[in-house]
């Protein structure tokens, strides 16, 4: 039996997946494209009065620098509750988030099968929904897939991390699916964002601002703290690399002194303080039929036991992430 069949129930092609294309993988499309006639055809919603849904993810944002944040504005969606994600680096977990598995809380003498049941039936007071058929699931296992194929919903991404970028894996069953031009700047985000009165939008934002070196966009450049060994690992690992193996000078890097790391945690905490006052703007400008998980894809390890960063690190700080959600209005 399949991990997955005691929640879905038996294994089942929803009516019209087939014919559904994969979505094209430029950077960008402005409108969602209407498929060509005698291909997809997006259903109607099925409920009256969906919710549009934002799943918005601040990148390595640990739960403990959230709290010491303390921002006033997202909060206001409901109470921060302490999770752990599924995973402890970026690609993989956003890949389990789009699978509807949100952060998890751990719970001790519940089977999985259990707890993932009960997850799952929160994603119809998330999408305005009653009696999701949740069968229909089966088989993309995701979430985009979902809420396009069977719930008629628009839906987009908007990342800040390039190893999300629009040719990646993680790119299917989305309308528009874009790489923003600066790892750091929701507020860029924000602009681009616009809400169908036609049918509900889900919209998945992957913030970058939380991330290293956790920058305020308006900070310069030339003043972030450069750390050798943690820029552009896929990018410039050739130029470290001779027949095959890595050069002798690159196999060590320099670790950091914990003086520095603390000054880093204090820079995600304030641009979690920084969010804060984005978050106002999207809660300004939101459909008040919009309901918004805020949570983390992975912690970040600022010096405890010698680790720094999230990856490959076995350590609670890594996998411990905030997580709320609830309405705006
Ligand atoms: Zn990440």
């Amino acid at each position: 039996m399949g991990l997955f069949d005691g929640i879905f129930g038996k294994r089942q092609t929803p009516a019209g997946s087939g014919a559904a294309p994969s979505r094209p993988g430029g950077p960008v499309s402005a409108r969602p494209p209407l498929a060509a006639a005698g291909a997809f055809k997006r259903p109607d919603p099925p409920f009256a009065e969906m919710n549009n849904y934002l799943l918005i993810i601040l990148d390595s944002c640990r739960y403990d620098s959230f709290m010491a944040a303390a921002p006033k504005v997202i909060t206001k969606l409901g109470p921060v509750e302490r999770r752990w994600s599924y995973a402890s680096w970026t690609a993989p977990s956003h890949y389990n988030l789009l699978m509807g598995l949100l952060p998890h809380t751990s719970p001790p003498h519940v089977y999985a099968s259990d707890y993932y049941k009960e997850d799952f039936v929160r994603f119809n007071e998330r999408f305005g929904a009653k009696g999701i058929e949740f069968a229909s699931f089966v088989p993309h296992l995701y979430l985009p897939s979902y809420l396009r194929q069977t719930l008629g919903y628009f839906t987009h991404a908007k990342v800040s991390l390039p190893v999300l970028n629009p040719k990646t894996a993680i790119n299917k069953d989305f309308d528009t699916f874009r790489l923003m031009e600066k790892h750091n700047d929701m507020n860029a985000m924000l602009d681009e964002m616009t809400f169908s009165t036609e049918r509900p939008s889900f919209y998945i934002l992957n913030v970058g601002e939380t991330h290293y070196p956790y920058a305020r966009p308006s900070e310069p450049r030339d003043l972030w703290p450069r750390l050798s060994g943690v820029h552009g690992v896929f990018k410039h690992l050739d130029d470290h690399v001779i027949e095959g193996k890595l050069k002798a000078d690159t196999k060590v890097q320099p670790f950091f002194d914990q003086e520095k790391l603390d000054i880093l945690r204090g820079r995600q905490i304030d641009t979690i303080q920084y969010l804060d006052g984005v978050f106002e703007r999207l809660f300004d400008m939101v459909p008040k039929n919009t309901y918004i998980t805020v949570t983390a894809d992975h912690g970040e390890l600022f010096g405890e036991e010698g680790y720094f960063g999230h990856g490959p690190i076995q350590h609670d700080k890594v996998y411990e992430v905030p997580f709320l959600e609830g309405r705006v209005r």
